[in-house]
């Protein structure tokens, strides 16, 4: 799919345009510094799942990358919803961007001011792939929040998942696995990573990870469905002599590894359990987090 040539609106410095109208200058400053932040939100059925989440991450990163973003959580909220309903997206996705403007090209940004725009298309699944996918290992590391903003998701930290993604697809992989810089699990390329061994959900810890909205979830299932969970620093070996393994994300929901390099993963009970959950999720969608319980 062609963005630039996406039909419908897109909402760009307080007005609703004509997506072919929605422009940016080649001498933008995000563009060149890799100073913007965004969020991806999914729509099921008109509802946007996980909403204020997003937008509470959204804030966040903004903050972090020193963007001035002078909107409130509600005005951020009606957007959305509003960006939804001009586009008639029934089930989809929107992305909110944070950026700046074009008044320097140099990392001096004085003189910038802080831009945003709001798109929304149909959107399939990420993978979408039933029987799994298999993913390789990137030979980049995932950085930590002592060198790098990773809380942030900005399009700077993306930049080890590009080169690392279109390497694993030469190879004929989905996606690859990023370890931190002391060799344990950290993610993939734009999905958080969990695996199951002796009926215990391991997960990686946050310093080296983008905190996944999905990945939250994911816990709080866990929670409810009172299966045990083990957030820590692992190595290679251990979630390669576990039995499931599955990425987590807005875009890719839950999806089953069938192969990390040359060895091989089965679905299990628990992984069919979550699955389930974010099913009802899905099928209702909570405005944050914390409303996941009311719905089991
Ligand atoms: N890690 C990275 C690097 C990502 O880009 C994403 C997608 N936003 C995730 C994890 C999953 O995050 P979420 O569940 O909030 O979509």
């Amino acid at each position: 799919m062609d963005f630039s040539k996406l039909k419908g609106q897109i909402y760009l410095d307080k007005k609703f345009l004509n997506c072919d109208k929605a422009k940016i200058h080649v001498l933008n400053h995000s563009l060149h510094f890799a100073s913007s932040v965004f969020e991806g939100i999914r729509v099921y059925d008109k509802k946007i799942l996980f909403l204020e989440d997003h937008l509470k991450r959204l804030i966040n990163s903004s903050k972090i990358m020193k963007l001035n973003l002078n909107y409130s959580l509600k005005r951020l909220s009606d957007l959305n919803h509003l960006i939804i309903k001009k586009n008639r997206i029934k089930d989809g996705y929107i992305r909110p961007l944070v950026f700046r403007s074009s008044h320097s090209m140099s990392p001096e940004t004085e003189n910038c001011y802080t831009q945003l725009a709001i798109a929304a298309w149909k959107w399939k699944v990420l993978f979408g792939n039933e029987s799994g996918i298999k993913i390789n290992l990137s030979r980049y590391p995932k950085l930590n929040s002592k060198i790098y903003p990773i809380e942030a998701k900005s399009s700077g930290s993306y930049q080890t998942s590009v080169i690392s993604k279109i390497e694993s697809q030469k190879k004929n992989y989905d996606d690859c696995l990023m370890l931190d810089l002391n060799g344990n699990i950290a993610e993939t390329t734009a999905c958080n990573i969990f695996w199951i061994k002796d009926n215990i959900v391991y997960t990686s810890k946050k310093h080296s990870i983008l905190d996944g909205i999905t990945r939250q979830a994911i816990l709080e299932f866990c929670k409810i469905k009172k299966i045990k969970v083990r957030i820590g620093d692992y190595k290679l070996k251990h979630i390669l002599k576990s039995e499931c393994v599955f990425v987590t994300g807005t875009a890719a929901e839950i999806q089953f590894v069938k192969r990390i390099e040359k060895n091989k993963f089965k679905k299990n009970s628990i992984f069919n359990e979550l699955k389930s959950c974010y099913q009802i999720i899905k099928d209702n969608p909570p405005e944050k987090i914390s409303d996941i319980k009311k719905l089991f």
